[in-house]
């Protein structure tokens, strides 16, 4: 077996993991681009961003001059045209959701407000260059290019606006009060459209001049819904609104709009057909929103993770700094290590870096995907539009596909001697069939991340605010970590909150051809774990097996009353699986991410002195979080799978055989009914059976042995977790940091 760098010796962590370790972690150190991207949007985020903040830039929730002066940061710097092709101005070339999810993740490590900001243009144009007509990609998406010296145009500034006043469209996209209706249609002319939209929270609304707005028809010559194109100059009423009194991401600008403006038919995003005098939207708001959402909530997740991740040094620098002074003495504990003495602050920070990593390391995993699927997705649609098929006629064609795909996973699973070689080789090489692999992927990690990266992820940023002490709620706390705390909550809010991803979870994580690969992942990892145990690989593979088994038995088992478990309306049972998938998938891409670092980066003669430190470190943090998803996957699986049984009836006797001998020992006397003849029920119960509880009236496992022997083994994986915990937190007393932080505070 190869030995790892981190079994060999058990080195420690110099220094804080820089560039060199993240481009290997998160799979660009082979794309200079994007180095240098990455470079400039920090110099963003940590100088003019980051003074704005420390002078309280936050404080209004007018869009100020000085938050207006950022965009023009966002330009120079690369930072807005980086969403662009070439040929619209752009400087990188193909698909683009990893370049988006680094701005998005620098930007954030000092201001999530900031990313938004930006991010909230490339939201508005993502209509239009998803779905968007070749004549509106050139003016629209190709119009944001920043202007260049000599040239005269405006730049276009772009917001989106599907969110309305209570009570219309939130988190249910379908009931629009938007509305679209036929002003003037001359014979053989355009239709002129008459659109009235209120929206409600719409970013870039205090500066935006075009809007992409989701509308219902109200008009019989319209069908169905669309997304349009708005424009500040069209007339009527293009009216910003007021800005939103936001208690977070005040860098960005939020207003409710009102529009009511009459624009040109070749306005709807993506076109349009006449049939019978009727007009026919293209692509449905719900379709084109389907489409842009999918990416755009990869970078969101990515936001919380570099909050997460920026908490880190600005807690080691306050722990160990907390009692100098008086009679501390340099060189003693006291004053080296401050709150560091205390194994409570270290502990708590090993958490907070390990959700930090697998957050990051699970967006960044789903936004190289989204970069690998892009271009299948245009073959797919491509391969569609020649054979003329749409609707059910091309939903059934990728149901074959589905079926081929399922067939190659399958093969994949044999040894090479058993497999006819030429059956995998053509499936393999089927884009068709590609795309449905990595689609049924991407619809499962776009939910997960955004999920659980926000979700749990604002969770973790209390505990940050929580070890600066009073410092973490007042606007002086160093690395902003109190307005991280709240900006993380409109990032688990904002592009559907946590319901929306673990709605669509509770469809996508069943799809098979998701779980055949989830089935390899458990081997994957059990491999893994025999090769470096000290990931925890074991007991995340065996947390795996867990779920997977507790999903198959709810999607066929029945509640105490006989009603179906695994149902749309039973959110009880399904979102709380989708929650423990979560932990389970970005704790499996941080120990990829971990192996991937281990494994090439020897070859940058940059790391040679500490990389074996900064994996063993990682290494540590894997297990932890590991044991974490674990026990939480653990927990969720046994509350479901046990909890819609009916407990008997609570009378005196029937709870006592959950009792065992000792506690009868004790409470005897204490408790009236517990008696000889309990005794009896439980000492007959722990011998007798094959589970001591089995016979007991309370405790049903009929045709749950596996999942209690499963469960039993799990807990028993987690051998070393808390070991690994200790010497992650011994790390952190000893880890090198800067004197100060780049940015101000
Ligand atoms: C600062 C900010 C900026 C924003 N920017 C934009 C923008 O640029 N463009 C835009 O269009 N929108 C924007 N939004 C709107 C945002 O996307 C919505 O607020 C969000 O999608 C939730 O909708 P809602 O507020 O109406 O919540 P609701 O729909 O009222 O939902 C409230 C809660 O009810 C529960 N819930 C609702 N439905 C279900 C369900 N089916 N199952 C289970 N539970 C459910 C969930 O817990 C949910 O969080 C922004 C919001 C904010 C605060």
């Amino acid at each position: 077996m190869e030995t790892t760098v981190a079994e060999k010796t058990v080195p420690g962590l110099n220094t804080l993991p820089g560039d060199d370790v993240r481009q290997i972690m998160w799979r660009f150190a082979d794309r200079y681009e994007l180095q240098m991207l990455v470079q400039a949007a920090r110099g963003v985020a940590r100088g003019p961003v980051a003074r704005l903040v420390a002078g309280g830039g936050r404080n209004a929730h007018e869009w100020t001059p000085q938050k207006a002066g950022l965009l023009q940061h966002f330009d120079e710097s690369g930072i807005t045209a980086a969403f662009l092709d070439p040929k619209q101005g752009g400087f990188i070339a193909g698909p683009k959701n990893l370049v988006l999810a680094l701005i998005a993740f620098e930007l954030s490590w000092v201001d999530a407000g900031a990313a938004t900001c930006s991010l909230a243009g490339n939201l508005g144009l993502a209509p239009i260059h998803e779905r968007g007509t070749p004549e509106q990609k050139v003016k629209y998406v190709g119009g944001a290019a920043p202007v260049k010296p000599g040239e005269s145009r405006k730049q276009i500034r772009a917001a989106f606006a599907l969110t309305e006043p209570i009570p219309f469209v939130g988190v249910e996209t379908g009931m629009l009060a938007g509305k679209v209706r036929v002003a003037e249609w001359k014979d053989g002319g355009e239709p002129l459209l008459q659109v009235d939209k209120r929206g409600r929270f719409i970013t870039n609304m205090g500066f935006a001049n075009i809007v992409s707005a989701a509308v219902e028809s109200d008009d019989e010559r319209i069908k169905g819904s669309c997304m349009i194109i708005l424009e500040e100059t069209d007339p009527g009423k293009f009216d910003r609104g007021t800005p939103t009194k936001k208690l977070v991401h005040q860098l960005s600008s939020t207003n409710d709009p009102v529009f009511s403006l009459k624009v040109p038919a070749s306005r709807i995003i993506g076109g349009y057909t006449v049939k019978d005098g009727i007009i026919i939207p293209n692509f449905s708001h719900g379709e084109i929103i389907e489409t842009v959402f999918r990416r755009t909530r990869v970078t969101v997740g990515l936001m919380t993770a570099a909050k997460l991740l920026s908490a880190v040094e600005p807690v080691i620098l306050y722990d160990r700094r907390r009692f100098r002074g008086g009679e501390g003495v340099p060189g003693t504990p006291r004053y080296e290590l401050g709150l560091q003495q205390k194994e409570d602050v270290l502990h708590r920070l090993v958490d907070i870096w390990a959700t930090g990593e697998a957050s990051a390391s699970l967006g960044f995993a789903a936004a190289r995907l989204f970069d690998e699927l892009d271009p299948l997705e245009k073959q797919k649609d491509q391969w569609l539009a020649e054979k003329k098929l749409t609707g059910r006629a091309a939903f059934k064609e990728l149901t074959k596909k589905q079926a081929d795909a399922l067939k190659l996973l399958n093969l994949n699973l044999l040894p090479v001697g058993a497999r006819e070689p030429n059956d995998a080789e053509a499936l393999q090489k089927d884009p068709l069939v590609q795309f449905v692999i990595l689609d049924s992927l991407a619809n499962v990690l776009c939910p997960a991340c955004k999920l659980w990266n926000t979700g749990h992820g604002a969770t973790m940023m209390r505990e940050a605010v929580s070890l600066m002490g009073g410092y973490g709620v007042t606007e002086d706390c160093p690395g902003f970590l109190g307005q991280k705390w709240m900006d993380a909550q409109l990032e688990a809010t904002y592009e559907g909150p946590e319901a929306v991803q673990r709605l669509q979870l509770s469809i996508t994580m069943t799809n098979e051809l998701f779980l055949a690969q989830f089935q390899q992942w458990i081997l994957e990892m059990r491999r893994i774990a025999a090769e470096r145990p000290g990931t925890g690989s074991c007991t995340l593979a065996s947390a795996m097996q867990l779920w997977l088994w507790t999903l198959h038995h709810v999607q066929n088992a029945t509640d105490a009353d006989g009603t179906k478990l695994y149902h749309k309306t039973r959110q009880g049972v399904t979102f709380p699986l989708a929650d423990a998938l979560c932990w389970l998938l970005a704790a499996r891409q941080f120990v990829l991410d971990v192996i991937e670092l281990d494994t090439k980066g020897a070859a940058n003669p940059a790391l040679a002195d500490g990389l074996a430190g900064t994996v063993a470190f990682f290494t540590d943090l894997c297990h932890v979080q590991t044991a974490r998803a674990a026990g939480e996957a653990g927990r969720v699986c046994a509350e479901i799978v046990h909890g819609y049984n009916r407990h008997p009836a609570w009378d005196e006797t029937s709870c006592h055989a959950c009792y065992c001998a000792e506690e009868l020992e004790t409470l005897e006397g204490l408790i009236p009914g517990i008696d000889g003849s309990a005794r009896a029920y439980a000492d007959v119960s722990e011998e007798g059976g094959s589970h001591p509880l089995k016979a007991g009236p309370c405790v049903r496992f009929d045709g749950l042995e596996t999942f209690v022997r499963l469960r039993a083994k799990l807990d028993g994986c987690l051998t070393g977790c808390r070991l690994a915990k200790d010497r992650a937190a011994v790390a952190l007393t000893k880890v090198m940091t800067r004197e100060a932080l780049d940015y101000p505070a």
